[in-house]
């Protein structure tokens, strides 16, 4: 494992090296299990998904038409209609020289035909048609194999089932999928002063917002949850925690406690159970974060003020989690955008402000940053959808200036 702990480096870690350094140290947790599909959406793939069958499985009508042979056509005559082929009741005649069968959408395309020609251009008369444009060889035919060829690999383990990929696993007959096993995340916060959201408030408390919030987005990113809730600044209690954590999960978050000069346990505690490095990111907000192994399961320590909560969780915490879930993290996920307000930044740490992005009248991406931007203002995080994310080296950007933009939806990881 790299080098957990940056303290002995003069300055702050960049955020690059920060997120290296993690998806370094984690690996896919073991076990995997077979679900079925319709349960599989965001879950990831064990096993490559590979098409014993050929998409459609034969040649049939992407048409209501009539099943003819273009040879056929070349005289002018009428043909003669000898039967019909639906989809599931195909026709088990050949369509020989003169002949033809009529054929609805998904039917297969009976021997001996090898064009189909929609009903809208055909003039049928009793037992015979005549066809009333122009035809080219092969028309409206779909051929067998030409979505999915049998025997080819369809998705490959590490991917996130969508609900597209569902559709193509189960059109390919296959009811079940093997699949990572979900890494079981234990979450708790520590602090005298939190309550839970519904509880009274006392002078000088606040409510635990932080572990709300990171419970619905766990619960997004299908992670089970070992939520042990907020625990009081008690030194015993909280190392009994952590302790419990690291038995019977795989992977530890809490929030708070890991900036110098802290008045409560967690760091003290975190310092004797585990092999944890406290770092200071460059970015903005959220510079304290701690990552190390409490033996032997990885731990996330989240800064507490709850902008730095949420971004440190987003930028660094979700690729983590990715790695542990089976998935490659592929970087994050940027657009460019226009910005319309002047940003001020100073040099030196990698900035993540809040903001709306949008198409505007002439179909160009903007974004504006949207209310205060300070690390306990959870209305402006409430009210983007994007971040807007200025590199490390950027000083202060002006109105009209391309910049980055990180939407926020569901994480990825
Ligand atoms: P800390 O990182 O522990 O120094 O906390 C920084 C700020 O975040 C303080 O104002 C804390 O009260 C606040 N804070 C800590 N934990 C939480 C939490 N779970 N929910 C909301 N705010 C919190
Ligand atoms: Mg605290």
């Amino acid at each position: 494992m790299p080098a957990i702990d940056c303290c002995s480096q003069p300055g702050l870690m960049p955020i690059e090296s920060a997120r290296e350094t993690l998806l370094q140290a984690l690996k896919p947790v073991s076990g995997t299990e077979v679900i079925s599909l319709a349960q599989a959406t965001g879950r990831v793939l064990a096993e490559n998904v590979v098409s014993t069958v050929n998409l459609p499985p034969c040649d049939n009508s992407a048409m209501d038409g009539y099943a003819l042979r273009f040879e056929d056509l070349a005289s002018g005559l009428p043909l003669e209609l000898i039967g019909k082929s639906f989809a599931g009741a195909p026709f088990d005649g050949v369509v020989n020289p003169g002949t033809c069968v009529r054929i609805m959408t998904g039917a297969a395309l009976p021997a001996g035909a090898d064009t189909v020609v929609m009903q809208e251009n055909v003039d049928a008369q009793g037992e015979s048609i005549r066809i009333t444009c122009d035809v080219r060889p092969g028309d409206h035919i779909r051929r067998c194999g030409e979505d999915v060829a049998e025997g080819s690999s369809l998705l490959q383990a590490g991917e996130r089932i969508s609900v597209p990929h569902i559709a193509l696993i189960a059109a390919v007959g296959v009811g079940n999928v093997t699949v990572v096993r979900k890494p079981v995340v234990a979450l708790f916060s520590t602090g005298d002063e939190l309550r839970q959201p519904g509880d009274a408030l006392s002078k000088g408390d606040i409510y635990d917002s932080n572990r709300i919030a990171l419970l619905a987005a766990l619960a997004q990113m299908d992670l089970d949850v070992l939520d042990l809730g907020i625990l009081p600044d008690n030194k015993q209690t909280i190392s009994d925690a952590l302790e419990r954590a690291a038995k019977e999960a795989d992977a530890i978050i809490t929030s708070g406690g890991v900036s110098v000069g802290e008045a409560d346990y967690t760091r003290e505690v975190l310092e004797e159970l585990g092999e944890i490095g406290f770092w200071k990111v460059a970015m903005k907000p959220g510079k304290p974060f701690a990552f190390g192994f409490l033996q032997g399961t990885p731990f996330f320590g989240l800064p507490g003020n709850p902008v730095s909560a949420l971004v440190t969780f987003y930028q660094l915490t979700v690729p983590a989690l990715g790695v542990m879930k089976g998935i490659k993290w592929s970087g994050p996920q940027t657009l460019q955008a226009k910005l319309l307000k002047p940003l001020k930044k100073k040099p030196g740490r990698t900035d993540f402000q809040r903001g709306v992005y949008r198409s505007d009248e002439n179909g160009e991406l903007v974004v504006e940053p949207v209310g205060a931007q300070g690390s306990h203002i959870l209305t402006g995080l409430a009210a983007a959808n994007c971040f807007i994310v200025l590199a490390r080296e950027s000083g202060s950007v002006e109105a009209g200036d391309r910049v980055a933009i990180e939407p926020l939806g569901v994480p990825l990881g």
